[in-house]
């Protein structure tokens, strides 16, 4: 069976957050071979009023197919306790699958890539942590004016998802 260079976007932002994400770290490295990004602090986008995202990437090496792997990141989801209120509303975790190799699919569960990529600095940075040379479309991410112009605050550096000694 072949294995797929996948990755995956974390945030939370309800509860205690870093460590539902090392938990959803240590899920994801059921499902295959795992590398993590650094750690991220981000304003919510959508409703203001809501405290900010812990944010990072996943690269996932993993022999599942797409909507396998969808249905295994909402099981994660759910089993955080997955609360969300409202639209880009608080929620426990979010996980989102970002890019799977270069396949392009669209299937009514699942649009990938997935449509915040090129958009939204939370999620360009940590990719970018983990593949400097990404590119999309034909384009360097690391070029991209959001990434530049970003001001996202680092937390953590990418040993912040290993489990603890
Ligand atoms: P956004 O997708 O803009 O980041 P969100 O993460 O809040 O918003 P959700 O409520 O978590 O959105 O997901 C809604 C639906 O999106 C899911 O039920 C899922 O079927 C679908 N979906 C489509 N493409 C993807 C993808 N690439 N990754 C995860 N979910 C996806
Ligand atoms: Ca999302
Ligand atoms: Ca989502």
């Amino acid at each position: 069976m072949s294995a797929h260079v996948c990755y995956i976007g974390l945030g939370s932002n309800l509860g205690d957050s870093k460590q539902i994400l090392r938990d959803a770290v240590q899920a994801l490295s059921q499902l295959g071979q795992v590398r993590c990004s650094k750690l991220y602090q981000s304003p919510p986008m959508g409703p203001q009023d809501q405290p900010d995202y812990l944010n990072a990437v996943v690269e996932l090496t993993t022999s599942l197919a797409p909507l396998e792997l969808l249905d295994q990141l909402q099981k994660i989801e759910q089993e955080s306790g997955r609360v969300r209120l409202r639209h880009w509303g608080e929620r426990t975790l979010d996980l989102d699958l970002l890019l799977y190799g270069d396949q392009v699919i669209s299937h009514p569960r699942l649009t990938v890539p997935h449509v915040g990529v090129m958009l939204r600095d939370f999620v360009l940075l940590p990719l970018l942590d983990l593949n400097p040379n990404l590119e999309l479309q034909q384009q360097a991410l690391a070029e991209l004016d959001v990434v530049k112009t970003s001001t996202l605050t680092v937390l953590a550096d990418e040993t912040w998802g290993a489990p603890l000694a």
